[in-house]
């Protein structure tokens, strides 16, 4: 018998379990042992019906995702389908944990689902830039119907065992799932129930064959967001395919879609993406078993932006938090932001109506520093000045608990220096959130010189608690993200003192798939902010001083490298802006010149790629992975394409170092010359990836 799938018999019941932890994936033994299991239990006489059940903690989570990349092993999953559905004895699948991607599609196959209420059923391919390649484009919309399938098909996420049962997904909710498998067994066997195959039962699909826009609808709905991407509309088309063709010309589509993504490079991005993202958990250099400490209460010093945002993902996660203040007024501000954010979410239909209430529930506001005793995690989200921030960390010495987790939000200060105000350096790092903190994912975790491991084990864990992707990283200006922002900025710069328009970078910025360019991003965050600090500094940037000057700030003055017209936030192009660079150009004595699309995507991109580079070799991020990871999260980087230095890799690093070194010598930058780890992987034909591998061999 296999190893991984037992068969056993009940008298007329025969119950097939897969055992193959941690998630029960189908990898070849799986995939063999449900066959022959199957097969013996048709062969069987004394059986009358077949459970189909899993040990552990779930039932069939997936494919076995590592083996897409290598040859396929038989039995093929269609096979395996085949043998199921095929049985002239009813087969149960019983369903607890999850049931995804492969694992529903093995139930749709069996003849009955029942699943037990904690579970949850869903075809998630698409977020890896697939679509369900074993039938499960055309077996879920004959159970559930079109409208259901395309949103679980396209969207990809999960439901609930009650909306199976409410969608006709399953047949029953049971206790559990053996035990409970089998009852429903030996009720269908004394009811006489017919077989259900889904492939002969067309009755769901009639009012969409009727009238298409059921589907068109469904459709256009769920692909509102996925711009760029391959896979939801070729998913989209599968499920069409089961509305307008027979089900083995339908299975057919399914599988020339599964097979044009698998081998495309949208899929293969997202599949890095999806290991990238998981790696980026382990934190390397700390000790095997370091045990994180234990977070109850968490406090939160300053309700501004940020901390707004990030006491919003705590009380999100339904942990309480204290929200400290200077005083009532600024307290009542942030109080104030955060209860209409819940709301205007509440009022889209983002959260249930009584969610604001509840989760403004959680957030304690008090004003005054001593409120942190009780704290096991306190996060520190004032100013950006480092007299304020050495402050707060003094005082923060004096009332903190001892062993209490010390963090800051800081977007670009020495951690180090900041630790060094406290008498317990170990217990402070950084915990760098990105704005809107309640939206986005990510959360650098920086490691200081002092931080101690079980700090940083903590720190992680909670993050991912609260719903964030943490990456660690080093202490350096602006982290792995802001500092490699800053190069792509100080291009995207001087690319309008040589001829181009904001609009025009941008557009091929977006175009390559980043939610904004850097002109758009500077509008929204404020001009101001940058042009104050290069007063303080004796520092100028003629062009976006003299937008300054005129009163330009960006979105908040309705003007900036765009203008916005009444209150809205769509960036409008604005001739002003054109006469304002040229007049300023034309003082500096300087000619514009036409700036190719290439151009400016090498420079947007290529300098970020040659920062990361530096970044890997100074250690402040551990893999580029993790970059990768901090981008996708945080800079919204387009996941079809994996990340900045994935991105590198597609592109061949000798490429990116000789366009470095051209513009380099072009734009008389020297810090353009590929940094040294570049050059010699460049040289030696080498990628990130596999420098990646040899340094953890190493
Ligand atoms: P903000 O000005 O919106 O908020 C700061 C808040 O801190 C204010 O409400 C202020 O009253 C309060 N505060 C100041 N001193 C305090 C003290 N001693 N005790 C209690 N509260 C105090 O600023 P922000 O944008 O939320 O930024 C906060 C921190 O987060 C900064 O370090 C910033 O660099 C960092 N950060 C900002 C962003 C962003 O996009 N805004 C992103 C990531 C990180």
């Amino acid at each position: 018998m296999s190893e991984v799938v037992s068969l056993e018999r009940h008298d007329v019941v025969a119950i097939v379990t897969v055992n193959s932890p941690p998630v029960n994936a189908l990898s070849v033994a799986v995939r063999s042992g449900i066959n022959e299991c199957v097969k013996r239990a048709i062969a069987d006489s004394e059986v009358k019906a077949i459970v189909l059940t899993c040990a552990g903690r779930t039932f069939i989570a997936g494919a076995d995702i590592t083996e897409f990349s290598k040859p396929p092993q038989p039995p093929s999953l269609h096979e395996v389908l085949a043998e199921i559905e095929n049985s002239p004895k009813p087969v149960v699948a019983a369903i607890h944990g999850t049931a995804l991607g492969g694992g529903l599609e093995v139930a749709l196959a069996c003849h009955f689902r029942v699943a037990v209420k904690e579970a949850r059923l869903g075809l998630p391919e698409v977020k890896l830039g697939l679509l369900p390649g074993a039938g499960g484009t055309q077996r879920l919309p004959r159970a559930v119907g079109p409208e259901l399938a395309v949103k679980m098909i396209v969207g990809g996420d999960p439901i609930s065992a009650s909306d199976a049962l409410k969608n006709g997904l399953i047949d029953e909710i049971v206790e559990g799932p053996a035990a409970g498998g089998e009852a429903f067994a030996r009720k269908i066997l004394a009811e006489k129930r017919p077989l259900r195959k889904l492939r002969d039962d067309d009755s769901k699909l009639a009012a969409a064959r009727a009238d298409r826009s059921i589907f068109t609808n469904a459709v256009a709905a769920m692909t509102k967001k996925a711009r760029g991407l391959e896979a939801p509309f070729a998913a989209a088309d599968a499920v069409g395919a089961a509305i307008d063709l027979p089900f083995d010309e339908g299975l057919k589509k399914e599988r020339e879609g599964f097979t044009k993504l698998v081998t495309g490079d949208q899929s293969k991005a997202q599949r890095y993406a999806f290991f990238a993202e998981r790696e980026a958990a382990k934190i390397s250099g700390v000790p095997e078993g370091t045990k994180p400490r234990n977070v109850e209460r968490v406090a939160i010093i300053g309700a501004g932006t940020m901390g707004g945002g990030i006491a919003m993902s705590f009380a999100n996660a339904g942990i309480p938090v204290t929200l400290v203040e200077t005083g009532e007024e600024q307290l009542k501000r942030g109080m104030g932001v955060m209860q209409k954010n819940y709301e205007a979410t509440a009022a889209r239909g983002g959260i249930p109506a009584d969610a604001p209430a509840k989760r403004m529930a959680l957030i304690n506001g008090v004003v005054g520093l001593e409120h942190v005793k009780d704290a096991d995690l306190i996060i520190e989200a004032v100013f950006e000045t480092m007299a304020i921030k050495k402050e707060v960390f003094g005082a923060l010495d004096k009332y903190a608990k001892p062993g209490a987790v010390l963090a800051s939000n800081t977007s670009y200060l020495n951690i180090n220096e900041i630790a060094k105000e406290t008498k317990r350096p170990q217990d402070v790092l950084g915990m760098h959130f990105f704005s809107p903190a309640n939206v986005m994912k990510l959360c650098e975790i920086v490691r200081a010189e002092k931080t101690a491991p079980d700090v940083l084990t903590t720190a992680v864990a909670v993050a991912r608690r609260i719903g964030k992707v943490p990456a660690v990283v080093g202490v350096c200006d602006g982290f792995v993200g802001n500092r490699m922002l800053a190069q792509r900025g100080k291009q995207a710069e001087k690319l309008l003192f040589e001829g181009a328009l904001p609009q025009q970078v941008d557009a091929v910025v977006t175009k390559f798939g980043m939610p904004m360019g850097p002109f758009a991003m500077g509008d929204l965050a404020g001009l101001d902010i940058g042009w104050r600090s290069r007063k303080d500094r004796g520092i100028k940037s003629e062009i976006a001083d003299a937008l300054c000057e005129a009163g330009r700030f960006g979105q908040k003055t309705g003007k900036g490298y765009y203008k916005y017209e009444g209150g809205s936030r769509a960036p409008l192009p604005d001739p002003e802006v054109e006469k304002l660079i040229d007049e300023t150009l034309q003082r500096l004595g300087r000619k514009r010149r036409q700036v190719s699309d290439e151009e400016i995507l090498e420079r947007m991109m290529y300098p970020m790629i040659n920062e990361g580079a530096r970044i890997l070799e100074e250690k402040i991020a551990a893999r580029p992975g993790d970059i990768d990871v901090i981008w996708l999260y945080g800079y919204g980087w387009p996941v079809y394409r994996g990340g900045p230095m994935f991105y590198a890799d597609q592109v061949g690093l000798k490429h990116i170092a000789d366009r470095l070194s051209h513009y380099a010598k072009e734009t008389s930058d020297p810090s353009l010359e590929p940094a040294p780890l570049l050059k010699r992987l460049a040289a030696e034909g080498k990628t990130f990836a596999s420098w990646a591998r040899e340094s953890k061999a190493a």
